[in-house]
């Protein structure tokens, strides 16, 4: 028995029980359930590296129970009305909203991210769900009136059944709600399985989802890797995959979700290049390249992580590199805090290597974040800003997607110059140029060939009420998130056409075999 608060046992069992991390649960049928899982990923906080939370390796039960769970709602959940969807997702914007601050701060810890980015993660979901509170619009399908004589044809937008999301690391809120929101205003349920390295913000999401009286079942939640990845791609009751995350995942599932006849939707990874003309607004030009490649340390899809500067405006970089500079390196949480860790050791060390065959293979380092000290937090995954200059697009830094704080500097004599490097990365997410030249600023819109373009617009990521729009080696599938294209990615269309002939129906008529034409 423990004796009293100084008691040196009771320390000791305090001492030990602060190292047992708790664990992340799986949320299945509107409940928080513990995995009986024996395989765990450990998840650590990016600026420490101390232990967080377990995240379970979901088991064929659990993941069976959770579809069979998404199945059975969707039995009632496509009927209800779609007043009743809507009202969902305006009580939803409200609630998390409120809790803003408590999903940021979560994301931080887990994700690394400072907490002003981290709001804006959050804030970029709450828009989606803000898009689908418009429900009644967006699921509005197209009549036509006497096609043929007393004939119409009606078309509705109807559900598809239960649909799943897999989600990457480095936008912990943001993607989810890119996903089930518009999912369930259609009419759908959703398996959601967050990245296992930050699951917590999905979970938070789940707790207020059960607080607006989602019914149980219509968003279920696994955990896990490879394999939770392949059930979702081979069970026959999951209708279609959105995922967002890296190539090599994104391909795999693109084809064996397809092959299993899903409809799939794949956004994956990016090198995004920005031109600056010697015309630009010198200023406003560099500290959009610096917010834009550096912000999120660099883990964004959208992150800036090349820039083409144009004739003169190579004479810039001397200032490029200074405005960097500035730039504070520190745990997310820190107040004044630019520049957070990346994810895990291992994300630093594949930075560290891939600002290292820059140099060796003929690029220069004017800034150099290798070795960066944040003496608060030793044991952190920091990179500094870094600058590589002279990059050719022959250098791995170039050809690979660093996903860190780094940002390769090239130049070009002309802008059809620098269009035609853009051009020939097999990359699409998006690009930016920056002038002030109407002409200038219109060809680049016209022949580069991105799918998200910003006209000094440093991240063109397009509101809800678009869509994502990444092209070429960034996507895969057909139709994108969110906006009219992601309700059609989450609907089948069924069209209905009626005849009621008006007056009494002729009393004998022949049978034509000939296609009817309705003419
Ligand atoms: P990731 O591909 O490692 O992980 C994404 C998801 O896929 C996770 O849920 C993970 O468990 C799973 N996964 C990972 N490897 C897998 C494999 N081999 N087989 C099956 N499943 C696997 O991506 P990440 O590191 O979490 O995120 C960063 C990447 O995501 C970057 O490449 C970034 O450009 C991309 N991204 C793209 C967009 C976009 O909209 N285009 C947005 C955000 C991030």
């Amino acid at each position: 028995m423990i004796r009293s608060a100084t008691s040196p046992v009771l320390n000791l069992l305090k001492r030990q029980y602060s190292n047992v991390a708790p664990t992340t649960k799986l949320f299945i049928d509107g409940q928080f359930v513990d995995s009986k899982t024996t395989q765990w990923v450990d998840l650590h906080d990016p600026a420490t590296n101390n232990l967080v939370t377990r995240v379970p390796q979901s088991t064929q039960t659990e993941m069976e129970a959770a579809v069979e769970s998404n199945l059975k709602a969707y039995e009632s959940w496509k009927n209800t009305s779609v007043l009743t969807r809507q009202q969902l997702m305006l009580k939803l914007q409200a609630v998390i909203r409120r809790d803003m601050k408590k999903i940021a701060a979560n994301i931080t810890l887990e994700q690394g991210k400072t907490l002003a980015d981290a709001d804006g993660d959050v804030i970029r979901g709450i828009q989606v769900v803000e898009h689908a509170c418009a429900a009644g619009t967006l699921l509005q399908g197209e009549s036509l009136q006497t096609i043929s004589k007393d004939m119409d044809i009606t078309s509705y937008k109807v559900p598809i059944g239960v649909t799943a999301g897999i989600c990457p690391f480095n936008f912990p809120a943001m993607v989810p709600l890119w996903m089930f929101p518009m999912a369930l205003i259609a009419g759908n349920t959703m398996l959601l399985k967050p990245s296992e390295r930050d699951p917590g913000a999905t979970m938070l999401l789940c707790e207020l989802l059960n607080e607006v009286g989602c019914p149980p079942g219509v968003v279920n939640v696994i955990h896990g890797t490879h394999d939770a990845v392949n059930f979702i791609c081979d069970h026959p009751e999951i209708k279609a995959i959105s995922f967002v995350g890296g190539d090599r995942a994104g391909k795999h599932i693109y084809s064996r979700g397809a092959a299993n006849g899903k409809r799939i939707q794949s956004n994956m990874g990016a090198k995004n290049h920005a031109i600056v003309l010697p015309d630009a607004d010198k200023n406003a030009a560099l500290d959009s390249l610096v917010g834009a490649a550096f912000g999120a340390a660099g883990q964004r899809c959208m992150a800036l992580s090349v820039v083409i500067l144009v004739g003169e405006a190579r004479k810039w970089i001397p200032d490029l590199v200074a405005k960097a500079k500035q730039l504070k390196v520190n745990a997310g949480h820190e107040p004044g805090t630019d520049v957070g860790p990346v994810i895990s050791p291992q994300a630093k060390e594949k930075i560290l290597q891939l600002i290292e065959a820059g140099i060796k293979q003929g690029a220069k380092c004017p800034l150099d974040g290798r070795n960066v000290k944040v003496e608060k937090y030793p044991n952190g995954n920091f990179v500094g800003p870094t600058i590589l200059t002279e990059v050719l697009p022959s250098h791995d830094c170039y050809t690979q997607e660093i996903f860190g704080p780094v940002l390769s500097v090239m130049t070009a004599d002309t802008l059809d110059d620098a269009i035609a490097i853009i051009n020939k990365n097999p990359y699409g997410n998006g690009t930016a140029i920056f002038t002030t030249s109407g002409n200038h600023a219109r060809q680049f819109v016209h022949e580069v060939d991105a799918g998200q373009v910003g006209v000094n617009v440093p991240i063109p990521v397009p509101l809800p009420m678009f869509s994502f729009t990444g092209s070429r080696g960034s996507f895969r599938g057909d139709l994108h998130f969110y906006g009219k294209q992601g309700l059609n990615f989450y609907t089948e269309t069924k069209t209905i056409t009626s005849l009621w002939r008006k007056g009494a129906v002729p009393a004998s008529s022949t049978p034509s075999v000939a296609m009817p034409v309705h003419n």
